[in-house]
């Protein structure tokens, strides 16, 4: 089979208003895509139809504007469970973000089955999103919350841990992508072992929904979050899959309207839910989020997952390439070039805050800071780094534009 057709930036960044415009004003350079991506219009008008011509609450109205809007917001987590691959859409829950889906499963799934002296693992590359939630159920529950360390090139040590598999671990929390190191976990593989030995797993897939083609049933995870904001949808809403019995072994954490079946009188704890996943969405949900973010998953696919991997892996090995080419530069630790659209670096006598200020001022968005993994900082012995990210809208113009500031940075802090 011939290998489909290259990703060509120029023309997907007509997709996006942002860059309209920039032959009249300097042109945006936006390396900072594992922080938050831009939204094509695609996704802009699917969310300003929901206003300007079907709005009205869902689940409750039966008039027929409301029942379209139902409709709509259903439709939307059918996209995304195909998306993703699950058996079935009751197996999606809409989230405000990635780390609400989180919080969701530490204190609405761990809370009740973990016990003194149990253990929960966590890599050493974990967001404070895929780490605080657990820390805080197993310091309640006085349950062990351990490291997956890392290798001197920065993979997860798995051959190092023999007891990860055995009692008295009860649960696995495990990014797909780090969003510092840019390394890419063997999750299929983890959660098969894991499956086998009756122990569930969290992918925190935030990271390579992006440019990952995620497969929920081959992957073999227990649960899966992500947000839609990182992959070109709206900021505000996220998802969580869960298979459909761990879903059903769930508490609720908020209770309130729409997620109830009856509701008792009084003191009584009696008052019962409704049936899964709506019983996980109380309030209103927000459907023009939703159909925002059906609208991007269909973007990303209609790009196709294949195209814009490569094309963010190119990207990232040529920035890897150049970095190096720069005295007094150094990436952060990994095997080989990365590939998941993410360069971290620090610069032995510009601290990364300059790095990027300076960067800033020249039309070049990067971020700089602990990227909120202060325990993968700590171990590397870092307060900060400064990280490129890269997207289906970037080409090799951002990367020498990356460069030349880097160039500028080491003229003002250097000489
Ligand atoms: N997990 C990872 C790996 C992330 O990079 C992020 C955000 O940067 C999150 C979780 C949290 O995502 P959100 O802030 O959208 O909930």
């Amino acid at each position: 089979m011939s290998d489909p057709e290259p990703i060509n930036p120029e023309v997907v960044r007509r997709d996006f208003p942002i860059f309209a415009g920039a032959s009249h004003r300097q042109r945006l350079h936006y390396l900072d895509n594992a922080a938050t991506t831009h939204k094509p219009d695609k996704v802009i008008n699917a969310i300003a139809a929901c206003y300007a011509q079907c709005y009205a609450p869902i689940h409750r109205g039966l008039y027929p504007m409301a029942e379209q809007a139902t409709s709509n917001y259903e439709h939307a987590r059918r996209v995304l469970q195909h998306f993703i691959g699950a058996a079935s859409p009751d197996e999606l829950v809409f989230t405000s973000s990635a780390t609400e889906a989180i919080n969701m499963v530490a204190s609405g799934w761990l809370r009740q089955r973990l016990q003194s002296g149990d253990v929960v693992w966590v890599s050493r590359m974990e967001h404070h999103s895929n780490y605080l939630p657990w820390q805080r159920v197993c310091h309640e529950k006085q349950a062990q919350l351990r490291f997956i360390e890392l290798t001197e090139d920065g993979q997860m040590d798995l051959d190092r841990i023999p007891e990860l598999f055995a009692e008295p671990t009860k649960f696995i929390a495990i990014t797909h992508v780090s969003n510092v190191l840019g390394v890419q976990n063997p999750v299929a593989s983890l959660c098969a072992t894991a499956r086998e030995c009756g122990i569930p797993v969290l992918v925190d897939a935030a990271q390579s929904v992006s440019h990952l083609e995620l497969d929920v049933s081959a992957m073999c995870c227990d649960f899966l979050a992500f947000s839609a904001h990182k992959m070109f949808g709206p900021t505000g809403i996220g998802l969580l899959y869960g298979r459909q019995d761990r879903l059903a072994g769930m508490e609720p954490l908020q209770l309130g309207g729409g997620m109830v079946d009856s509701v008792v009188d009084g003191t009584s704890a009696a008052s019962s839910w409704a049936k899964v996943p709506s019983r996980f969405e109380a309030g209103s949900p927000d459907m023009p989020g939703a159909v925002g973010f059906a609208a991007a998953a269909d973007y990303l696919s209609s790009l196709g997952h294949e195209r814009v991997g490569r094309h963010i892996a190119a990207l990232t090995r040529l920035a890897a390439e150049r970095l190096m080419g720069i005295n007094g530069i150094s990436l952060l630790p990994h095997a080989e070039l990365p590939a998941s659209g993410i360069v971290s670096f620090t610069h032995r006598y510009i601290h990364p805050h300059d790095m990027a200020q300076v960067a800033g001022e020249a039309g070049v968005a990067i971020r700089a800071g602990h990227h909120c993994a202060q325990p993968l900082l700590r171990h590397l012995g870092l307060a900060a780094t400064a990280r490129a990210s890269f997207s289906v809208y970037n080409d090799e113009s951002d990367i020498d534009a990356l460069i030349d500031a880097i160039i500028s940075a080491q003229r003002i802090f250097c000489e």
